[in-house]
């Protein structure tokens, strides 16, 4: 474990930039028409909306006075009124594998967390996309949280340049934008800037598998999606950002018109007495439901396989009948499994499934044609792995967690 800055330090950086979101209106998280639409309002001209947008979402920009090409008076009337200031960061920890979390605090001083997970050939964002979480899943810390709000379009986003800042991406992702224009073909100094640009940049996934169900805060979900795959800044592809849902039926459709990623389904059990005890929105909305709106999704995104995350319970829902009925049940839906093995938490009602068993559930599954990975526990020193977050602000009334 180790942490970026001592942390009174972390702790008045995080309150000062959580004061400045407070202060005045922050044009990230806007869409290019609403900053336009801001910018008129103080009578400058609406092109200096993209040139904002890219210093914003392609160098990594904090402050209007970095814009080096907007004139100095422009500069200090747009801090007058705007921000572009980031939440927060009251706490940051790296794992020894190298797992990194984000606690991020926000104007109401509400927090959350966001994890960033490298591995050999991609490095994937957790974003939450609420602080906390209504749904009580039996298993999952978050779940336990009380306080609870959705985030806003530009809280979550926040999230994904917050750890540009701390991965040190945006020279990278500024020549990506320079070589998509063609800039890369007039000499020596665009030669290496192409060079810069092919190096792969750490952060390429986005998964919502942080705190919250994404599809309860649909709207500043879809805006934080457009955001991504705004082709002038972020420029991240469908194909790289996975929305996971523990089963919000009747947006999962809406999903897949509007925004056309990776779904991932929090599956966990494969009967409807089962899954309405462990997740309780199957009461609501029953695995025959769920998996008829997956095949719908699929019949509109037809080029990826849907994801099924199966999080593996001792003695719970691990035997070779629920691998069994998990294959029945998939037929006729391009799926991959993944296994996720349980992560601990202070006071959790389970521990996690054997070796053995998680093999055996695994290889049935495979048999059956269905690639069923399981999930490396990743960042389990530092609390951030999958089901472990919970904002420290409620952690510490009771209980003792290692930052
Ligand atoms: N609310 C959404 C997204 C966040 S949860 C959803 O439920 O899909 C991300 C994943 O972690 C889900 O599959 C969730 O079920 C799983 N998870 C929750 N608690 C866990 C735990 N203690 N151990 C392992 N996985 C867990
Ligand atoms: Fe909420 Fe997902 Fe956790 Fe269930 S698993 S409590 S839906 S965050």
């Amino acid at each position: 474990m180790s942490s970026a800055l001592p942390i009174e330090k972390t702790a008045d950086v995080a309150a000062d930039r959580a004061e400045k979101m407070a202060a005045l209106p922050n044009l990230v998280g806007l869409t290019k028409e609403q900053i336009k639409g801001a910018l008129v309002s103080l009578g400058i001209e609406p092109f200096r909306a993209s040139q904002i947008w890219q210093w914003i979402y392609t160098k990594g920009a904090t402050d209007f006075a970095q814009m080096s090409n907007i004139k100095k008076e422009t500069q200090a009337l747009l801090a007058q009124h705007f921000t572009i200031a980031r939440a927060g960061i009251s706490r940051n920890a790296v794992s020894f594998d190298q797992t990194q979390k984000w606690l991020l605090k926000f104007a109401d001083e509400q927090e959350v967390e966001t994890v960033f997970i490298p591995d050999n050939n991609r490095g994937t964002l957790c974003v939450s996309s609420q602080v906390g979480c209504t749904l009580a899943c039996t298993f999952c810390h978050t779940g336990t949280q009380r306080l609870v709000r959705n985030l806003t379009a530009a809280e979550i986003i926040t999230q994904l340049l917050v750890a540009r800042d701390g991965l040190g991406e945006w020279s990278r992702a500024t020549a990506t934008a320079g070589a998509k224009k063609g800039i890369t073909e007039k000499g020596g100094k665009n030669k290496s800037e192409w060079a810069v640009s092919q190096a792969p940049r750490q952060l390429s996934n986005i998964v919502f598998m942080g705190m919250g169900e994404p599809l309860f805060n649909y709207d500043n979900v879809i805006g934080a999606i457009n955001l991504m795959m705004d082709g002038d800044g972020l420029a991240m592809s469908r194909r790289k950002i996975t929305v996971s849902t523990s089963g919000v039926v009747p947006k999962i459709v809406p999903l897949a018109k509007d925004a056309g990623t990776n779904l991932a389904i929090s599956l966990h059990a494969v009967t409807n007495d089962l899954r309405n005890e462990i997740v309780p929105i199957n009461r609501k909305y029953p695995i025959e439901d769920l998996l008829e709106a997956c095949r719908e999704y699929q019949s509109i995104v037809s080029d990826r396989h849907i994801m099924f995350e199966y999080v593996m319970l001792n003695g719970v829902n691990d035997s070779p009948e629920d691998a069994k009925e998990m294959v029945r049940l998939l037929k006729g839906i391009r799926s991959k499994v993944n296994l996720i093995p349980f992560n601990p938490w202070p006071g959790a009602p389970y521990t996690c499934s054997s070796n053995n068993r998680i093999h055996a559930f695994g290889r049935i599954i495979m048999e059956a044609g269905i690639a069923a990975p399981i999930r490396k526990t990743r960042g389990e020193d530092i609390m951030a792995a999958c089901g472990q977050l919970k904002s420290l602000s409620e952690l510490k009334k009771g209980q003792k967690v290692k930052l």
